[in-house]
């Protein structure tokens, strides 16, 4: 078999009511790559890539569309089956531009399904559970409003809650977390998630004056090195997100016992291949993981959750998805959807969902 062409397609995702707001940015819509690889076979297969907005990353989507113009003739001619080398042959091309690879990578292992007639879950090692929990980031807001917002989600069916903070006075950052605590059933887990928006005093601060509630600290300040340094100074567990760019910083942060677990966002450290090796590792580490990406619809949400699924329950702490924030999806027959705070592994091969084009749609950029 070998890739005969490398379409792709735009498709903006505005965020439906609020805009969602974090320490460091406030977001009203995401724009979002589709990749379609086809084949000589008549198989295709189908990539996401969406960067949570032009400033969460060092990547952004214009960059990434451009990467994709840069690697695509590349990749013409070869073997999609062949995921490993079609990676190394995008690595010879183009340095870095990970979240432009993770979109080709999701798209080789929809075909490599559709091929084996097994769901991406079943090729990643098997899935150990068909239905896994979500968890809803409550966006920064006030603190009454954020405790209403973890009841009504906890009423929904979510057992594990992300709280945003960060970036406005950190006296109404402790506001929230107590709040937000106060209504926490026993069996719901919190983050407490500052994006990066927090100095090393103010994330010091914070978790010295909720000493008394029970909740992990993600990603506190804006460098590794930052964050290293609270840890030595805090009792709640750490996690980090933003920082871990790839699997060297993976191993690093294990290496000095810089983290409890990891925010993992498939697309940052390059797509399901790397992501598949994160968990290996992680799992060896002992350490929970969430399987995440950044925003992004149906096929980046069917891909987090394929991984997820072959995660140990033990060591997951979750898929977060970006469906209760986007009105539509890209598949009405397959789309993913929460409910009750657990979402359903698609059960067709490969990713198990295919995007609807609109009649007539062409896509930005072809090449064959
Ligand atoms: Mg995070």
């Amino acid at each position: 078999m070998k890739i005969s062409a490398i379409e792709v397609y735009h498709r903006a995702l505005p965020i439906s009511g609020e805009p969602y707001r974090m320490a460091l940015q406030t977001l009203t819509a995401l724009d979002s790559t589709l990749v379609r690889v086809r084949t000589d076979s008549g198989l295709e297969g189908w990539g996401e890539s969406c960067p949570l907005g032009p400033s969460y990353q060092p990547e952004h989507m214009l960059g990434g569309r451009a990467a994709l113009a840069d690697m695509a003739p590349h990749l013409i001619g070869r073997n999609p089956l062949h995921i490993q080398q079609v990676n190394h042959v995008m690595n010879q091309a183009l340095c870095g531009s990970l979240y432009a690879k993770a979109a080709i990578d999701m798209a080789l292992w929809d075909i490599a399904g559709k091929a084996y007639g097994a769901r991406v879950c079943d090729l990643l090692g098997g899935a150990v559970r068909e239905q896994l929990p979500s968890y809803y980031a409550i966006s920064l807001l006030p603190p009454d409003a954020a405790a209403a917002v973890a009841q009504q989600k906890q009423a929904e069916g979510f057992k594990r809650l992300q709280l945003k903070v960060g970036g406005r006075d950190i006296s109404e950052d402790i506001a929230a977390v107590r709040k937000v605590a106060e209504v926490l059933a026993p069996d719901t887990a919190l983050a407490v998630d500052a994006n990066r928006g927090l100095s090393a005093r103010d994330a010091i601060q914070l978790s010295l004056a909720c000493r008394e509630q029970r909740f992990v600290l993600e990603q506190p300040c804006m460098t590794y090195e930052q964050c290293l340094g609270v840890r030595r100074q805090i009792s709640h567990p750490l996690y980090l997100d933003e920082v871990i760019t790839d699997l060297n910083m993976l191993l690093r942060a294990i290496g000095d016992n810089a983290a409890d677990g990891f925010g993992m966002k498939q697309s940052r450290v390059g797509g399901l291949s790397q992501m598949r090796t994160i968990r290996d590792v992680c799992a060896a580490a002992g350490l929970p993981m969430t399987s995440d990406d950044t925003w992004g619809g149906d096929l980046i949400a069917a891909s987090c959750l394929h991984l997820g699924a072959t995660l140990q329950p033990a060591l997951c702490d979750g898929v977060w998805i970006a469906a209760p924030y986007i009105d539509g999806h890209y598949d009405e027959e397959n789309a993913i959807d929460i409910v009750a705070g657990q979402l359903r592994l698609p059960s067709g091969h490969g990713l198990g969902v295919v995007p609807q084009l609109a009649a007539g749609e062409a896509p930005l950029m072809q090449f064959d």
